[in-house]
Order: structure tokens, then sequence, then C-alpha cells
């Protein structure tokens, strides 16, 4: 037998239930005992998929009301104390009170999963921090999957990861030191699984797959012996998002029961753990992506494995599902609009069934599900052989860019001249990062839209409206680079996606993005063209209404790659290059409509840095050699911006600089400018601007604030060098506020200029 389980399954739901249920109870149109039985009979739904799919387990324990790092900080008594709350008795809303926020506490900081876009909440260790085990929450869930007659498997996060993922506060200590208080508390958050009959548990340690300090990686080896000796229960170490295999030596002598390889992301390590002595769960599904699995291949790959270890082979996706939404049978629009693309895809329940196939294959031999496995062929080889996905001259064209068709004609120090001479600009110009308010009026007119009830005409002529109404207030501000607003633009990358070919998009297929909030992102599925000007138009009519310079605005091939699910047939370099030599179509159509000015986003540049450093040069390569492919062939007077946000840069500040866009504007207000110190320190070679206030508040900035920030930019920045500019698009504020904040803004660039002169 071939045991077949899953690491985890995503907890929203078909239909986003969860979301709509919290939502509810959030403004009190839910009693919390209907938000618990709804919750309840969604684990049942989950389980009994995995059950009729013939999992062998059920994974228990990766339910959560809003994260499960979260869940973990409860179960070990690790909430925060600065909230005062008692984690051994802690109701539902302080619960959410803890993510959300109340009037006196902040919420706990959120951040990315891994290089995932779900985002977890930070646990604030303290040097005082002590623990205390609560494992409520699992014990609840084990009795709920016992009370259906369902073999479980509970899942956890391990005490290595759990505290790698925190951060220090208060009072300078290394998180490191707590590692001793925290093993005997999980020991009987363990124990308390196993005493309810847990045979096997689902440790998770993903922090194997980062660069961990020395100290960290020899660790494992005193807890999870410390584990063997006191749980009573079989361990099964879970590892994903990369290889392990420079750790083989230590995860092969550790005191584990069994161990969980990623073999989507890193097919490689299988070779280094082939002789594994235990259990060895092999992630032959991909729990990251929405593509159906050549199970022919898979079969390749598990039958050798299945020979040498026997029953000790297990199967699973390769992480869990949470970052797959749920099920692909529901897109009958997709289905109809696009049916091959349909049969290339797989969603969480086609993956579970994936497994369940194999999992046949292995037990019973190929031609148990031979039916399966030739649709699965099919589909493969549809997928191979479409000529709408493989454009020969997507494809001739890549491959005949000149060595230099990403630089510059000229260095930046000669294009800011010839750049200068037509913008005529004062010291310190200001500009905007691309969108204005995204009112309920111009919602409504899309959404009206989208459901036919307002014509294409109607529908343009509101959003021309709105382009007139932002351009108006930009001159009275007396603002010098101004913006078109963005009103007709539903998603910075949605809308590229909706006007390029090689895209397609789904209707249900939400994944998780944190708490309530989930995703869809667009599929890039072929090869990618530009077919026709995608904001040219509009840029244009901007320009028309005035004399001031307009910006054009277009988000880079990075952030469209990383914000998307991805073709995974061809490389992903090979895939944002294509979107860059796209885009650059578009710059150049831009160009000639006299756009001149020209803003290329590149928000997500840093998120998509690889886990682990020795693979950073390599994505920064081929990341700047897309973008700067996307304004290849501009003149040298025409002028190139990006826009970054949302992480820090000091680490890749060389890469950002090869970028050589004219000008940067960049997120710093809220760190008091560090960043810019950085900037500063590298001698950051072209123009920047570094925002100047927080866009993710309504609060009116303080004229001397926005002149502290300044000043302090003044200092590592030429002023010759230096925009003013908010931290990034205004899309979420209010009109009210955001005419207030320019106000002060424009008001101490003002002075500053008048004493530099
Ligand atoms: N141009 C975009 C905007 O202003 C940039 C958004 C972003 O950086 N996330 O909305
Ligand atoms: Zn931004």
């Amino acid at each position: 037998m071939t045991t077949f389980h899953v690491l985890g399954f995503p907890r929203v739901g078909a239909k986003r239930e969860l979301k709509f249920a919290q939502e509810r109870y959030w403004r009190k149109e839910l009693d919390e005992q209907d938000l618990l039985d709804l919750a309840k009979a969604l684990r049942e739904k989950n389980w009994k998929h995995q059950a009729d799919a013939n999992a062998d387990f059920v994974a228990v324990g990766d339910f959560t009301f809003y994260d499960h790092i979260l869940d973990l900080q409860v179960a070990t008594g690790a909430i925060p104390a600065r909230f005062g709350f008692d984690s051994q008795n802690l109701t539902l809303d302080q619960y959410f009170q803890l993510a959300r926020g109340n009037k006196e506490q902040f919420a706990i900081e959120m951040t990315k999963w891994f290089d995932t876009n779900y985002h977890y909440l930070v646990p604030e260790f303290q040097k005082t921090t002590e623990f205390k085990a609560n494992p409520a929450h699992y014990v609840q869930q084990i009795r709920e999957a016992k009370a259906l007659g369902l073999k479980f498997k509970p899942v956890i996060v391990g005490p290595l990861t759990f505290l790698w993922l925190g951060k220090e506060k208060g009072e300078a200590f290394n998180r490191f030191d707590l590692l001793n208080k925290l093993v005997p508390v999980y020991v009987d958050i363990l124990n308390a699984l196993a005493a309810e009959g847990a045979e096997w548990i689902q440790i998770d340690e993903p922090a194997l797959a980062l660069d961990l300090p020395k100290e960290w990686v020899e660790a494992y080896k005193a807890v999870y012996a410390t584990f063997a000796e006191k749980v009573n229960a079989k361990v099964l170490l879970a590892t994903y998002f990369g290889s392990v295999a420079e750790h083989a030596e230590l995860l092969k002598g550790l005191a584990v029961d069994g161990l969980h390889l990623d073999l989507i992301r890193a097919p490689e390590q299988l070779a280094v753990f082939e002789d594994y002595s235990k259990v060895l769960s092999a992630g032959v599904i991909d729990g990251r992506n929405i593509w159906r699995a050549n199970l022919n291949k898979v079969l390749d790959v598990v039958e050798p494995l299945k020979a040498k270890l026997g029953d000790r082979l297990w199967i699973a996706p390769s992480c869990s599902l949470l970052h797959t939404p749920f099920d692909l049978s529901v897109e009958t629009q997709l289905q109809a609009k696009n049916p091959a693309l349909y049969s290339w895809l797989a969603f969480t329940l086609q993956k579970v069934d994936e497994l369940r196939v194999i999992k046949t294959a292995l037990e019973q031999g190929r031609a148990a599900v031979k039916a399966e496995l030739d649709a699965s062929q099919a589909a493969a080889d549809a997928r191979a052989n479409s000529k709408e996905i493989h454009r020969p001259d997507v494809a001739a064209r890549l491959a005949s860019l000149p060595a230099d068709a990403d630089k510059r004609k000229s260095p930046f120090a000669e294009r800011i001249k010839l750049q200068n001479a037509w913008l005529n600009l004062p010291l310190l110009p200001t500009t905007n990062i691309g969108s204005f308010p995204q009112t309920t009026e111009i919602r409504h007119a899309r959404a009206s839209f989208k459901k036919g009830d307002l014509s294409l005409a109607d529908y343009e002529a509101a959003m021309k409206k709105e382009i007139e109404y932002v351009v108006r207030r930009q001159e009275e501000l007396d603002l010098d680079v101004l913006v078109h607003g963005e009103a007709e633009r539903n998603d910075m990358v949605e809308y590229f996606g909706e006007l390029l070919d090689g895209f397609a998009f789904t209707k249900f297929g939400w994944v998780q993005s944190y708490g309530s909030r989930c995703v869809k992102p667009p599929v890039i599925y072929g090869d990618v063209v530009r077919p026709e000007p995608m904001t040219v138009r509009w840029s244009q009519y901007a320009q028309s209404l005035t004399q001031k310079v307009m910006k054009g605005m277009l988000t880079g091939p990075v952030t469209i790659l990383q914000w998307s699910f991805v073709r995974n047939d061809i490389p992903r370099s090979t895939v944002c290059k294509q979107i860059g030599v796209a885009l650059s179509d578009e710059v150049l159509d831009l160009e000639k409509a006299g756009i001149k000015v020209i803003q290329i986003d590149e928000p997500a540049i840093r998120e998509g840095l690889p886990l682990k450093r020795s693979d950073w040069d390599a994505y920064l390569q081929w990341a700047g050699e897309a973008f700067r492919l996307s304004y290849m062939g501009v003149q040298d007077d025409t002028q190139i911006h990006t826009h970054m946000c949302y992480s820090e840069f000091n680490d890749i500040l060389p890469a950002i600089a090869g970028l050589d866009a004219d000008v940067i504007t960049i997120e710093t207000s809220r760190s008091d400018m560090e960043l810019l110190t950085a900037f500063g320190d590298f001698k950051y070679p072209n123009d920047i601007g570094p925002g100047v206030y927080d866009i993710h508040s309504p609060r009116v900035p303080k004229a001397e604030e926005i002149e502290h920030l300044l000043r302090k930019a003044l200092k590592v920045v030429p002023k010759e060098r230096l925009w003013v500019n908010p931290d990034c698009g205004l899309k979420t504020r209010g009109w009210a506020e955001t005419i207030a904040q320019l106000e002060v803004m424009v008001e101490v660039t003002k002075k500053l200029r008048a004493e530099l002169a």
C-alpha cells in the first residue's frame, strides 16, 4: 500500500464562505455560534473531499479563523503581552483583535509566508516571553474528525520555524534563546494530540529551505531527539518551498519517523534522499500552481521509488494546498471560452484526485487507471503542441534581440540633460505615483459596465470625466508632473492581463492572501503579445487636457509575473522577458503619442527574490533585463520612471540602480527615510523621489513632518536629483484627505525650493 496525505487544505471554502461569514461576524451581523458552525461544516467538507479521494489521513489543525501562525501563538501562549489577554482563555473576539487590532493596540504585524502571497502574523517574542501549552485548537478539530470516523493526521508548524518567523521586541535579546523554554511546551501540545489518538503528527519546518544560521540548523538535532523521546506519536517532518539537500546528513540522522520533500520546487533533491531509511513523503503534485500534472511522468518518478521504499513511500502535494484555488469544475465560463486551457488546469480538488490516481496506479498498476492516465497524457500532449501558446513569432523576437537591447542609448548623465531641457521642471519636482481615489462611483460604473447595464461609450465617458477631475485637481495643487489617476484600472496587473495575449482569468480562482482577504491572480498560460495599444488613448486624452507634463503609467514585467499564476512549461525568466518586450511596444507607442515621461511600476521586484541568497544573482539578472527590455528603443530625452514599495530594498540596491530608470519613486516615509540613507551610502546615481508621507492612512501630515523628511533626504541626495511625492498610489484614499495631504506636500516643497534657489 502507498499512503496518500495532504499537508493542508484551503480554509476559506469553495465559495469563500468563511470570508463572508467572518466579515458578517465582524459587522455583528452573524452570531459567534453561527460562525463556529459554519467553520465546522467547512472542515467536514474539506475532510470529505480528502477521504473521498482515498487519502489515508485527513489533515487536521490546518483550518484557522485567520492564520495558522496566530493559532500557534495562542497554542504556545506566546500572544503579544501588550494586548493583556489570557491565551489560555482567549475569546474569539480577542483572537480577531490580535489579528486586526483594537482601540488601544495595533494589530500584530503581517508579512509574507516565505515566497508565497499568503501573509502570516509575525510572532512578537520578548526576552521575558513565557510559553504555556494550549492545544485546544488542535484537539477540537481532532475530536470532530474522530466523530466522523476519519483517520487523521494533525499538522502543526515546528518550533524552529515558529521562532525563526518571529521578531524580537522590547529589551534586546536573541529569540533563539527562547528555544529551551519553547520545546517543553511543544512536547505538551504534541502529547495532547497523541492522547487524542494521533498516530502521526506532521510538523512543518519550511525554515529548513532558507539560509539558516548554523546554530539554528544544529538545534534541529536536539529538538527532534527530545520529541522522539517524549512524544507518544510518530513525527513526519515536512519541508517545502525549496531544497533541503544541503542538510541531507542532518535530516537523515534526525530522530523523526518520516520526512516530506517538495519535489516540485526541488526535484533534484530526491537523488540525495533516495536512501532515506524511514518514511519518505514525496511531494509530487504542485501545491503552488494550477497546472494539471502529467501523471505518467509523475509515475515514472514514483514507481522506482516505490520499488525501493515499499510501504515507506508516501505521496502528497508539494506543500499545503492553501496556495491553490479550490475547484476547477465551477469555472464553466473558462471551460466554454477556452476548453483547451481548462483541460490543462487542476485546482485543489483536482490535485487531490490526481493523487488518488497515482496511489491507485502504485497499488494496482497503471492499467487500473488507464482512462485517467490517458486523459492526463492527452492534455499534456495538447499543451506541449498548442499553437496558441507557443508562438514562433514571440520566440523569434526574443531570440533575435541584440545583446544591448536592454541598454539606453546614452548614459544617465547625458540623458538627464536632454530631459531637463524640455521638461523645464523646478528644483524638487513634485509628482504622484499613479492612482487617485477609486471612488464608489468609479467602482459602480465598472461593475455596471461589466454586467452590461452601462454601454462602453457611457463607461468611457465616465472614466474620462474622472480623468479630467484628477487633472484639474492636480493643476490646482500646482503639481509638476501629472498623472491621469488610473480610474479605468481595476487592478494594476489584471488591467494589463486583460489586454495582453497569453493571459486568462478565472471566476472563482481565489487564494487566501491574509485573514478574510483573497486574491484572484491572472493565469499566464501562453506566449505574451500586446495585440494593440493599451494605455495610449487614456494618457493622450489626459495630456490633451493640460499644459503640464503627463506621465504615462504601466505595470512592469516582474510585478505582472509575480502576481500571476505563471505557466510552468517554460522558464519564468522567459515569460518575464516576453512581458518586457510586449510592454516595450506600449512604451514606444506612448512616446510616439507625445507621452515622454513614462513610469513602469515594479513594487513586487523585491518579493520575487528567491529564498536562498545563492539564487539571488540569477534572479536579479533576468528580472533586471526584463525590466530594461520594457523600455527598449526609447529616445534619450524620454524619461523613464519606476516605482517600488512594500519592502526594504537595502540589500538589492545595486540591482535597482542597474534598472537604470531615470527616476525612481520609492516608499520611505514609514521608515523615517532610513531606506534613503542606504541609497545615499550607496550613492544611487539617478534621480530619486522618496515618499514623503504614508498613503495608508487618512491622516494629513504636518508640514514639519514632511519638512523633516525632505531635509533628511537632502543630506544624502543632491538637490538636483531629488523629487517629491507620496509613498505610493492614492487609490485607497478619499478625496478630501488626498487634497489636504498633497497641499501640505506642495507647500513644504515650495518653501524648501525658495531656500535652495
Ligand atoms: N501606479 C500604481 C498606483 O499608483 C502603483 C501601485 C503600487 O505601487 N502598488 O496605484
Ligand atoms: Zn507603491
